[in-house]
């Protein structure tokens, strides 16, 4: 894929970038090299203030920065601009707290002294996807950073402008230079970056498929890898949810992002006694819903990120139809220009059809009905994903029941499922490996070193 902003409202091309040669790789590897020898003994406290420095120029350039967001992606520049809020809220999340995730412990044993030390590893790969083009990349960067570590980030082929971005913000903190460095790079050269020796580990959100490459790559040079990949989050409503609370909640899980979010809730499986009620209302705030450019304030859906993520999404729709399903809305491409999509609800979905398994990276949500508790969590639990889940109702039994027995890295009972830098962020089964964010996630990317004094 060649390295490009394209607007996915309008499909014009927006500006090109040439890749870095092999000589410029070398030439930052060496770099990131060469800085961790001194960056792994700066102190929490210079990293501490880079880190909230970055978070005030996040603050201060938060409409610059989610223009070249909505521009390169699409997502609404509202959402852009929470998102560039969020980023600033991990950055001083981690500068707060990260000297007390990485103190060293001590351990009970029969030595005289016992103490667990946090030891930076050196230069981590970070293979990130475009969907939030700078929150993923913080998600990773600052832990990585507030641990001593140094990053290399190849970024999506599709938000360049946002990989430059990104560093010039860390770099205008004050973070040095060779502590975070962008590679404008297509896919087929993270093979050799892995087999550095240079390169410690790797880190990838995105794809089951671009998952499975990293992790064999991985695997074959022994590296560690976390990864973080697709979902197909249940979202189950039972009758005594709070119902008008549940369809609002509901609308946004789905929507949010133009849909391509990998813990937007995407199978809504519904008891039979609240199902008809919750249809009508769900159907009611589909239709209201406002699809347009994502730069004006009142829309709610902008354009997908990519024409081949719409071309996919439609395949699904037009495979779970030709299966059988019934459209409740939507279920076409909206507009000649562009890649948007019609906020698009499918039932009477039959067994096997593609919502069952796939993941739908788009405005579609899914309708299943169920008898009770029981027929839900075996629904939620019946796809190989499992990386977040939203159980509504006020029966305390059955909360237990679904937090017990949900296959996933999350459930949120009555709530919608997000990320949240105090807690891990993961999954289980094909949803990847490995936690981001909390204590957790900082732990991922360093050398728990024991020390043992006899
Ligand atoms: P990809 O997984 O292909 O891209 C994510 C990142 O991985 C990009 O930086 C990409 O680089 C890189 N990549 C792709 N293939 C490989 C590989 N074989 N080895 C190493 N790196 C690789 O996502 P797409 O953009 O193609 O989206 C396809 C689908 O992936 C979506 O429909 C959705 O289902 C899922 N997805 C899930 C995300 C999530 O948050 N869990 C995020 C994005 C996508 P390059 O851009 O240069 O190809």
């Amino acid at each position: 894929m060649a390295i490009a902003s394209i607007n996915p409202v309008t499909g014009e091309l927006l500006k090109t970038f040439t890749p870095l040669s092999d000589a410029e790789i070398e030439q930052k590897i060496a770099l990131a090299d060469h800085t961790f020898a001194t960056y792994k003994h700066s102190k929490f406290a210079d990293r501490s203030r880079w880190m909230h420095q970055a978070a005030d120029i996040l603050e201060a350039k938060k409409t610059e920065l989610a223009i070249i967001i909505t521009l390169e992606m699409g997502k609404t520049l509202k959402s852009a601009i929470a998102e560039i809020e969020k980023c600033a809220h991990l950055c001083r999340f981690y500068a707060e707290h990260a000297p007390q995730f990485l103190a060293d412990t001590p351990a009970t044993t029969d030595a005289s002294c016992t103490i667990i030390r946090y030891q930076p590893l050196g230069a981590i790969l970070a293979v990130m996807p475009w969907n939030f083009p700078f929150w993923q990349v913080f998600r990773f960067a600052v832990p990585a950073l507030m641990a001593g570590n140094v990053g290399l980030l190849k970024h999506a082929s599709n938000v360049p402008q946002c990989a430059l971005a990104i560093a010039e913000v860390f770099h205008a903190a004050g973070i040095p230079e060779g502590a975070f460095q962008t590679l404008l790079i297509g896919a087929d050269r993270v093979a050799n970056l892995v087999a550095d020796a240079r390169i410690k580990a790797a880190t990838l959100t995105g794809s089951e498929p671009a998952g499975q490459s990293l992790a064999a790559m991985a695997g074959h040079h022994l590296k560690k890898v976390v990864l973080e990949l697709g979902g197909s989050d249940p979202f189950i409503v039972l009758h005594s949810a709070d119902l008008d609370l549940a369809v609002s909640t509901a609308v946004t899980a789905r929507i949010m992002n133009n849909g391509q979010t990998c813990i937007a809730a995407k199978r809504f499986i519904l008891e039979d006694a609240i199902a008809d009620l919750f249809i009508a209302k769900f159907v009611e705030k589909f239709k209201a819903l406002k699809v347009g450019d994502p730069m004006q304030p009142e829309t709610d859906v902008g354009p997908l990120a990519t024409p081949q993520i719409l071309h996919k999404l439609d395949a699904q729709v037009k495979a779970s139809v030709d299966a059988g399903a019934k459209i409740l809305i939507g279920g076409y491409r909206l507009k000649d220009k562009g890649n948007f999509y019609a906020p698009t609800i499918l039932s009477d979905i039959p067994l096997g059809a593609p919502p069952y398994q796939e993941e739908f990276f788009g405005p579609v949500a899914s309708i299943f009905r169920v008898k009770n508790i029981q027929e839900a969590i075996a629904l939620a639990n019946s796809t190989n994903f499992g990386l977040g889940a939203s159980i509504w109702t006020q029966d305390l039994e059955e909360i237990e029941l679904a937090i017990e027995q949900i296959e996933s890295g999350a459930v949120f009972v009555n709530g919608m499922v997000k990320s949240d830098p105090r807690v891990p962020f993961g999954g289980i089964k094909r949803s990847g490996f490995g936690r981001e964010l909390g204590c957790e996630g900082i732990r991922e990317f360093v050398n728990i070193k024991t020390i043992w004094i006899a």
